[in-house]
């Protein structure tokens, strides 16, 4: 396809449009060979100068090439949860179904930079069959989750037979889409994806983007298209230093999304990933993010703050916090402005609470 043919790939490239300097190449080959590289048109138009919020995400630097010791090639620990290729399954009510390894754009940051990039791209369709056949043996799954690598770049006339047959399993409820297609790739948002996408099962798509700068007009356009078609939409970001890692940023981000039908979902703090530490914070940084924009934006513009535990321990929420226990149910409630409140004693439970297992 042209508009694939002229994505950015090799250190050769980026240095033609002017993205690295002839000095740099080396060590960019150096990273080139470990990490994959993908600059799309659309992405590249977004970049003003070859160090912005745009490009600082997508441009290979010497940083990757220094592996701390407490990153790890599989950060979140999809590993020991994959029962058959293709299927992450921690939660008892949903699993990741990942059926294709490519992505459109390779952001430096990937957590998961040492399984997506070339070599295999979309399972086989053996492998494709069992991984369906393990969701149908699974009556407790309530919602697959399509990632990867990004699912919409399946080509809407492969796509329909996954969704056709995820459609026909009863107690899948909901099909939900991780993607940077709509913002790195819009013109792939066609009304034949769309049509793809319309399934009985509801279809909830989560647009990953970490900056303003990335939401063009060619991107609004495709999120209109989304929204317009019905799915409704949320978006996950992850927290970068030196990308978004200000007030300013992630307000501008939020309510821009939030004006584009897209509500804000997640924000990530950076995963453990090889060759990533120049784009973590301190949670505590991230946390401080969160308090400012408490008082600032719309409850509609807030995410969730959450961490994946290393080794496959689940997302958890990750503050800041506004309530203190000073014992006895009372609490001190912190408003977002600093100040502390008292909150009155609640009634004292008179039951053993509820059970719940995972
Ligand atoms: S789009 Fe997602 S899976 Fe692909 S490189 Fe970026 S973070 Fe990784």
């Amino acid at each position: 396809m042209p508009r694939r043919s002229r994505a950015i790939r090799t250190p050769e490239s980026l240095y033609e449009q002017n993205l690295i300097t002839e000095e740099k190449l080396p060590e960019i080959r150096s990273v080139a060979k470990r990490y994959a590289v993908s600059i799309t048109p659309a992405i590249r138009e977004r970049m003003e100068t070859p160090d912005d919020p745009v490009a600082r995400q997508f441009v290979p630097t010497a940083d990757e090439l220094v592996t701390l010791p407490e990153e790890r090639a599989d950060p979140i620990g999809d590993a020991p949860f994959t029962p058959v290729k293709g299927i992450t399954h921690r939660y008892p009510d949903r699993l990741l179904l990942k059926p294709m390894h490519l992505c459109p754009v390779y952001c430096r940051f990937c957590f998961r930079r040492e399984v997506v990039g070339p070599g295999e791209g979309m399972l086989s369709a053996d492998e494709m069959a069992r991984a369906l056949e393990y969701i149908r043996s699974q009556p407790d799954v309530w919602e697959v989750i399509l990632t990867g690598g990004d699912p919409l770049m399946i080509s809407p006339a492969r796509l329909e037979p996954i969704m056709t047959a995820l459609d026909a399993i009863e107690h899948v409820k909901v099909i939900r889409f991780h993607t940077r297609i709509p913002v790195v790739d819009p013109d792939r948002v066609t009304d034949a994806l769309i049509e793809a996408l319309g399934t009985e099962t509801p279809v909830w798509v989560v647009v990953h983007t970490n900056h303003v700068q990335e939401l063009g007009d060619a991107a609004r356009a495709a999120l209109r298209r989304l929204s317009s078609a019905g799915i409704p939409l949320l978006s996950q970001t992850v927290l970068l230093k030196g990308v978004n890692d200000t007030p300013t940023a992630l307000e501008d981000l939020f309510r821009t999304l939030v004006a584009n039908r897209v509500k804000p979902y997640y924000l990530h703090h950076g995963d453990l990933a090889p060759g990533t530490h120049h784009f973590r914070t301190s949670i505590q940084h991230g946390q401080e993010l969160m308090g400012r924009l408490r008082g600032r934006l719309s409850g509609t513009c807030q995410p969730t703050y959450v961490l994946d535990i290393p080794g496959g321990h689940g997302k958890v929420p990750v503050g800041p916090s506004y309530l203190e226990d000073h014992g006895n149910h009372t609490y001190r409630v912190r408003d977002p402005w600093g100040c502390h409140h008292d909150y009155p004693p609640g009634p004292v439970p008179d039951a053993e609470p509820a059970q719940f297992t995972l």
